[in-house]
Order: C-alpha cells, then sequence, then structure tokens
C-alpha cells in the first residue's frame, strides 16, 4: 500500500489549477494596450522584486473582522476617492480623509454602540474602468483616461499613452500613504482622546458641528469615568485600526505584488488588505475572478443591477468556495430606483442556497447623473439609496452589514445636497474629482449620523 498517492491538493481547494499569472489565459476586459511590452515586463519584474505593503497577518485579520459584520458584529465602512491622483498627493489631503472616516466610525460606534471596521479607498487606488475605451474631444479622439497608474488625464495624444513606469509610481505613492496611514492609526492621532480636535475646520453646517461637538463631549465624559476607573490604558482608546483595499483591475500590478506567505503556504495579494473586482469585470470565465478566487485576502465583489440570481451564485462558488463567512464582500450598487427591484432576489438565493456573506452599499455608482458638463451625485439619492438597503435587508431577515462609499476630507462640491446644499450652478466652486464626484466632509458625517440612527434602531 503507498499511502503517498494522496496528494496536499485536498487542503487547498480554492488554489486548483491556479497560479498569480493564470488569469493571462483568461478573457480580459478594461485593460490598458501598452505600446512596448518588453518595458511592461521589465517594470512587473522590479515591482516583483520589491517589498509587499502589507502582510498576510494583516489580511488574515481584516477577514477575521469580515466575518464579524457578516454575522451582524460589526459595521462595515469603507471610503475615499473614485481615483488617488499623483497630483493631489499630501498629507494633507490623506490626514483630512482619515480624519472624516474616523469622525464618521466614532458616531456609528458611539451613536449605536456597534464596532466599525475601518477601510479606506486608499494606497493604490488608482486604476479606473471606463465606460468608453475612447474618447471624442472638437473631432479627436484619444484612448480614455484609466487612471495615473496607467496614463495621464490631460486631453493630448502623449499623455494619454499607457506608460508602465507609472505602476513604479503608484507603488511608491501607495507606500508613503500606507506610512502615514499606519503612522496616524496608532502614533497617537486617532486617541479617542483626540475626538474634538477631529473636527475639521470646515464642517460649516452649524448643525452638524453641534451634533459631533455633543457626541464628542459623551466620549469625553465617558474617558473621563472610565479614568476614574482606572482603565484608561485600554490600546484601543489610543490606537485604532485602519486597512486600505482598492478595485483589483490591473492585474499586472496585482499579480506583481502577490507573494507566497511563508507561515502558511497561501497567496496573498500584498498591494493592499483587501481587493475588489467591479460591476464591469465580474464575468465567472474572466481574468479578474480567476485572479482574485486564489489569493488569501478578503474580496468585494460590486453587484450592479444586471447581476442574476444564478449568476451571483456562480461568483459565490468561484471565490468563496469553502463559504467563509470573511472571505467575501458583496457590494451593492443598484442606484436608489432599483434596490427594492433587484436586491431582494439576490438576498434571497443567497440564503436559500445557505451562503455566508457580508453585503455592503455603495450608494454612489448607481447614482451618478449629468449637471451640465459634470457627473454629479444628489446626496438625497445616496441617502435613499442607504436606507433602502437597510430596508430590504431587514425586511429579508439578513444583515446590512457595511457601506461603500466615494468621499474625501476636502470641502469639494461634486455632489448636489446635503445640510450645507450643494446646487448644480455651484458645482464648478471647487470640483476636483479625477473620475467620479464624491461626498464632502460635511455630507458624509451627515450620512454616518443617519447611519448611526438605523443601527440603533
Ligand atoms: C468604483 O468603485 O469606482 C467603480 C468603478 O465602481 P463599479 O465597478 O461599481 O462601477
Ligand atoms: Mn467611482
Amino acid at each position: 500500500m503507498h499511502g503517498h498517492a494522496k496528494t496536499s491538493r485536498s487542503e487547498q481547494p480554492m488554489k486548483q489549477n491556479w497560479s498569480p499569472a493564470s488569469w493571462r489565459a483568461k478573457p480580459i476586459q478594461q485593460q490598458p494596450e501598452y505600446p512596448d511590452a518588453a518595458h511592461l515586463a521589465q517594470v512587473e519584474e522590479t515591482l516583483a522584486g520589491y517589498p509587499p505593503l502589507v502582510f498576510a497577518g494583516e489580511a488574515r485579520e481584516l477577514r477575521r473582522l469580515f466575518g464579524e459584520v457578516s454575522q451582524g458584529r460589526a459595521f462595515l465602512l469603507q471610503g475615499g476617492d473614485c481615483a488617488e491622483s499623483f497630483a493631489e498627493f499630501s498629507a494633507t489631503k490623506i490626514r483630512d480623509t482619515f480624519k472624516v472616516l474616523l469622525q464618521m466610525a466614532i458616531a456609528m460606534t458611539f451613536a449605536a454602540g456597534c464596532p466599525v471596521v475601518k477601510v479606506g479607498r486608499m494606497a493604490g487606488q488608482f486604476a479606473k474602468p471606463r465606460s468608453a475605451g475612447s474618447e471624442t474631444v472638437d473631432g479627436v479622439t484619444l484612448p480614455a483616461y484609466r487612471g495615473d497608474i496607467v496614463n495621464g488625464i490631460d486631453f493630448d495624444a502623449k499623455s494619454r499613452v499607457p506608460d508602465p513606469q507609472r505602476l513604479l509610481q503608484a507603488y511608491h505613492q501607495s507606500t508613503a500613504t500606507l506610512n502615514l496611514l499606519r503612522a496616524f492609526a496608532q502614533g497617537g492621532f486617532a486617541d479617542l482622546h483626540q475626538v474634538h480636535q477631529w473636527n475639521l475646520d470646515f464642517i460649516a453646517d452649524a448643525a452638524l458641528s453641534e451634533k459631533y461637538s455633543q457626541l464628542a463631549d459623551r466620549i469625553d465624559e465617558t474617558l473621563a469615568f472610565m479614568r476614574a476607573c482606572g482603565l484608561e490604558n485600554a490600546p484601543q482608546l489610543h490606537e485604532t485600526s485602519f486597512f486600505t483595499a482598492h478595485e483589483a483591475l490591473l492585474l499586472n500590478y496585482e499579480q506583481a505584488l502577490t507573494r507566497q506567505d511563508s507561515l502558511t503556504g497561501e497567496w496573498y495579494d500584498c498591494s493592499a488588505h483587501m481587493l475588489w473586482i467591479g460591476d464591469r469585470t465580474r464575468q465567472p470565465d474572466g481574468a479578474h475572478v480567476e485572479f482574485l478566487r486564489g489569493v488569501g485576502n478578503p474580496i468585494g465583489v460590486k453587484v450592479g443591477p444586471t447581476t442574476d440570481p444564478e449568476g451571483l451564485l456562480r461568483l459565490i462558488d468561484l471565490l468563496n468556495p469553502d463559504n467563509d463567512p470573511g472571505r467575501l464582500n458583496l457590494i451593492a450598487r443598484m442606484g436608489a430606483d432599483r434596490v427594492e427591484e433587484h436586491l431582494p432576489a439576490l438576498i434571497r438565493a443567497v440564503q436559500r442556497e445557505g451562503r455566508q456573506v457580508l453585503w455592503s452599499s455603495d450608494p454612489m455608482h448607481g447614482n451618478t447623473i449629468k449637471a451640465g458638463s459634470y457627473k454629479t451625485r444628489a446626496f438625497e439619492s445616496i441617502l435613499r439609496e442607504v436606507r433602502q438597503f437597510f430596508a430590504v435587508h431587514q425586511a429579508e431577515g439578513s444583515h446590512a452589514g457595511g457601506i461603500h462609499i466615494e468621499m474625501t476630507g476636502q470641502n469639494v462640491t461634486e455632489c448636489i445636497g446635503g445640510s450645507r446644499a450643494v446646487t448644480a450652478d455651484s458645482l464648478s466652486d471647487r470640483y476636483h474629482t479625477q473620475c467620479d464626484p464624491r461626498m464632502n466632509a460635511d455630507q458624509s458625517l451627515e450620512l454616518a449620523f443617519l447611519i448611526a440612527e438605523t443601527l440603533k434602531q
């Protein structure tokens, strides 16, 4: 009897026929056409020799936290720019986005008594899928802008040529961003005793600012009480955990940062803690699903109105064959008017088949409209989509686990509405996004208070 015929393959069922490069044999959407393949290969090799940005143990910790969320014991807050850019890269911008995410998390944690898992669309969110591969202005047609990691946003032929060198710049910007985020999270800035200082100067709406101040006062009182009880040394009061995520769109970059964990032998995409697949690249037999099915990170899939229950179950089979409650984040992005029509059938299919997933709501991408030449979103639609998302989950007896939003700490005028009503006419005042319109600090905090109210019930 030779028992060694039984291989260890069954121990790693996710890995069958998978390698970090196996996506290359599959049909792929939304990719740039690099004019110089040799240059690209050389950059990939350089990147593959660079240190990873995150390490496997951190990705596993986020997976554990996602498990808590999907079982209703925590809430997921995911947010940041639609697209990071090389030009808009500064400590102030990183700090202000981080600060608003902290404020939002505090509103939800304290007002609703619910732990919040914080994930930034930061430190790697560069590549963009586009609805058209080219752009025509005044009779001139050029390749579409695909994010700073691919080509330049300026409308001239030279800028729009995909340049592999940009992968290296994106890597370096991501490492610097992540370094600062880690410092903010653990170096004292996120200490709960600073809760008053996080109130941004430009939370200009008086009622909103007052509401946050009152919350901060109550936290101060609680901290004073804890100090009196001798409990002021809990590390949770002095630092926070913060994770990063981006759309795994440019697989040349993702593969180069995919490394084998020395502890478990599993592969992890070490460009971020979490990666997601966009609504345009979630074909079950396509390259993006192939790549992400093999890495051990927690992963997300955007679920738009064209998703049908059978297709969704097929994706779940491929991406979460072990039915791990922390593995898969389904990010519903239906549009405010379509949540009630599309979401219940998807939730029912998942429940009927006993699949463990984390459901979150992206209330941004199904609500994009045009106002003159500007892409915008009505804050009212964003709120309505989130409310519908909660209502449908409640009706179906499943957990509304989190939100996924495009926001910034800057006082931009990109989404219409909110307490300090941005109007269609004022969009041009401070419209700075590289891609989709983001909520500003006021709008983000207002949304957080609304969610806190809902979570409390
Ligand atoms: C995005 O998150 O910026 C995005 C492009 O989303 P979606 O894939 O849902 O359209
Ligand atoms: Mn976007």
